[in-house]
Parts: structure tokens; C-alpha cells; sequence
């Protein structure tokens, strides 16, 4: 436990609010006001679940406001990728493998979950070896995995695709959903319903892309940005960071998660990703629609484990329902709490959108947490940390 004691130390978080405000009353003065809150987006789902389970959305000056990014690879996934993972699966000779929090996620007709109850056989999965060892176990069967998520989840899929060739294994197949970063982070910094001051950068994407490919953003669209971790004082420190380098006037990559994050990434991981998969030209993504680059598909080389290959997939453009404005909160327009159907026709237990199924969904973790006024606990941060001399200083 001594890493979770060590981040989770409230004195420390005390230290920190004192000093995030100082630094905010600091900019405040220096620009003579602000027009409107400075907005920081924390790209990455584990922040946002980080912010809301700690509340530390509540520690901070009301000049600072959060903007959840689209990093829930779940979150971002388009209705009409689910139905065809939903057909796949109602295929009879198919087992079809998925992580549990892909389950819930709603298709234009069912999700997998519904889809396992009508007798489709679908499997929860905790790594895609463990698909692979169910294919082993099922010659007789197609397994296909449904391979979802950043460059995290992007080096294991391709050394089980590797280890499916190098043992020959025929009836595994990949249904392949896996998302990039960098352009969707480029495709944010271009849309013009977002005028953000800095970032959060990804920490566990950023454990395999390593810090060097985030430069365009703060040397072409001069905005800072601060890879960062996911207990409450890594994301505050984070945020002391940025807001360090917007008093400064600086706009630069810093690394807070630097225990985890190398900059140059992980070798062994790119270069898996590398030998298995190509970019597309495009993806579509819930709520941002089609952005260029931003998904990868197989590469021809290893074509016999694509599953889009193998077997017909519509992939079709299914249109969200009409009450649901996840797109809308997925670009920071809203606040989760603003959309209509909120708390009443969507929620954990029967959502409407996919914002609300996976934990690191804004709208799940604002379910779940953000009701919770912790603001009192740190109330008296300033009046402390100034009793402590303890101000990180601004
Ligand atoms: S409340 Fe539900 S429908 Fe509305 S944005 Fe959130 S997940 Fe989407």
C-alpha cells in the first residue's frame, strides 16, 4: 500500500489546492480578469474517473473548469460498430470475446450483453491471450476478439495476433476497434465549439507513445500540456503544472508521470503495434464523427486473423437516439448533468448512451460521484498550507 498512501496524502493535497489557487489569483491579477474559466481537458477516462472519485473537481478555484476528453475507448465507440459486433456474435459458430465493460455498451437493436442472453456466445475476457487460449481450447469453433482501446490495449492484441501466427492457430480472429490518440487529440484542438487552455495528457497511453509525440501540441497550437497520473495528488500536481506554464506564459510537454512514462515510450510495445497494424484513413467516433487516421486496422500480412476479413461486417453509420447528447459532452459543450436525459432515462443501470456504461464514462463517473460535496474538506486549504508554510509557491 505504500504508493497509494504516499499519493493519497490529504496534507499534501491541501498543499497543492493552496497552491493552485495562488497561482489562479496570480493569473487572475496579471491579465486583469478572465473573460471565462481557464478549461483544461484530462484526455484520458481515468482522470475524469480520478476527478469525480476524489472530488477533486471541488478543490479547485471556480476559474479552473475541467473538460472531459473522448479517452473512454468504450465511451467513443459508434452504435454501429456495436451492431456488427452484436452480429458477429449471433453468429452460431462464433465465440465471440470482449473485455466486460464492452458488454453493456447499446447497439441500435441489443448490446452483446442482451445478445449473450438471447444465446449468443459471448465471453468476458481479461486479456485477449485469454481469447487465444479459448480458440486453442475450441478448434472446432471461430473465436474473435474484440480488440478495443488506445495504444494501451494496443501492444497486447498485437503479440496475441503475432503468438496466433506463430503457432498457426486458424480459428482466432480480431475485430479490430483500436483508436490512436494523436489525431483525435488534433481533430479536438481544431474543432471550434472547444477553446481549451491546456491538457492533462494520457498517462497509460503515454507509458507506450512516451512524451515526444504530444510537441505539436504546445509547439503549433501553443497550448501546454502535462502527462499525468492517476492518484489525486498526481492530478493535481498535473494541474499545478499547467496552470504553472499558463502564468508563465510558457506552452510546453511536461511529464508529472515521469515514475511510469519514459520518453520515448516502450520499444517493445511500438514495435508489436507496428508489425500488426496500419492506419486507416479514417474512424468514426461517437459524438466527433469521422476523423482521418484516428484508427487502425490489420495489416494484409496477417489478414487471416482480421475479423472484418473473414466475415461480412455492415459497418454502418447508425445515428445515436435523438435524446441522447453524448457527442455534445464528449466535446466538452456540456456537462454531463446537462443532458436531458440524465439521472432519469440513462443511467448506470439502464444507460442510454455509452458515456454512461464504462466507470471512466463522464457521465457514469458524474452518476456516481460528482453528487458528493467534498468541498468542505477543503475549504480551509488556504488558511492551512498558509498556518504550515507549506505553499508549493507560485
Ligand atoms: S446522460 Fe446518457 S445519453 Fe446523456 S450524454 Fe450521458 S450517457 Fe449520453
Amino acid at each position: 500500500m505504500k504508493y497509494v498512501d504516499e499519493f493519497r496524502d490529504p496534507e499534501k493535497a491541501r498543499t497543492l489546492t493552496y497552491a493552485i489557487h495562488q497561482l489562479v489569483e496570480r493569473i487572475v491579477r496579471e491579465r486583469g480578469g478572465l473573460q471565462r474559466p481557464l478549461q483544461i481537458m484530462e484526455v484520458c477516462g481515468g482522470h475524469t474517473h480520478s476527478i469525480f472519485r476524489y472530488g477533486i473537481h471541488q478543490m479547485l478555484p471556480p476559474e479552473v473548469e475541467f473538460v472531459h476528453g473522448p479517452g473512454c475507448p468504450v465511451c467513443v465507440l459508434p452504435m454501429g460498430r456495436v451492431d456488427d459486433c452484436v452480429a458477429l456474435a449471433e453468429r452460431p459458430e462464433v465465440i465471440f470475446t470482449t473485455f466486460g465493460d464492452a458488454m453493456r455498451v447499446p447497439g441500435s437493436r441489443k448490446s452483446l450483453l442482451k445478445a449473450k442472453a438471447d444465446g449468443a456466445d459471448v465471453r468476458m475476457v481479461y486479456s485477449p491471450l485469454d481469447a487465444l487460449a479459448i480458440a486453442r481450447e475450441n478448434p472446432h469453433r471461430e473465436v474473435i476478439f474484440f480488440g478495443l482501446g488506445f495504444e494501451t490495449t494496443m501492444p497486447s492484441t498485437a503479440m496475441t495476433v503475432l503468438q496466433a501466427h506463430a503457432e498457426r492457430i486458424r480459428n482466432f480472429s480480431l475485430f479490430c476497434n483500436h483508436i490512436t490518440i494523436i489525431p483525435t487529440i488534433k481533430a479536438i484542438l481544431d474543432s471550434p465549439d472547444l477553446h481549451l487552455d491546456g491538457f492533462l495528457g494520457p498517462g497509460h497511453v503515454s507509458m507506450v507513445i512516451g512524451t515526444r509525440p504530444y510537441r505539436f501540441i504546445a509547439e503549433h497550437y501553443r497550448r501546454p500540456i502535462t502527462i499525468a497520473g492517476f492518484e489525486p495528488l498526481d492530478v493535481l500536481q498535473s494541474v499545478w503544472m499547467v496552470l504553472r506554464q499558463i502564468a508563465d506564459g510558457r506552452c510546453e510537454v511536461e511529464n508529472q508521470y515521469g515514475r511510469i512514462v519514459p520518453e520515448d515510450g516502450n520499444a517493445q510495445a511500438l514495435s508489436a503495434i507496428q508489425q500488426v497494424f496500419e492506419l486507416r484513413e479514417f474512424f468514426e467516433w461517437r459524438g466527433l464523427g469521422s476523423i482521418d487516421h484516428s484508427g487502425v486496422r490489420i495489416r494484409e500480412s496477417f489478414a487471416a486473423f482480421d475479423a472484418e476479413r473473414k466475415f461480412p461486417v455492415a459497418n454502418l453509420k447508425i445515428a445515436d437516439p435523438k435524446s441522447c447528447q453524448c457527442g455534445e459532452v464528449l466535446k466538452g459543450v456540456i456537462k454531463p448533468q446537462q443532458c436531458k436525459v440524465f439521472g432519469t432515462a440513462c443511467t448506470p443501470q439502464t444507460p442510454l448512451g455509452s458515456l454512461m456504461v464504462s466507470s471512466e464514462g463522464a457521465c457514469a463517473a458524474h452518476y456516481r460521484y460528482a453528487r458528493i460535496d467534498t468541498s468542505a474538506l477543503f475549504a480551509h486549504a488556504t488558511d492551512a498550507s498558509h498556518a504550515l508554510g507549506q505553499g508549493v509557491g507560485a
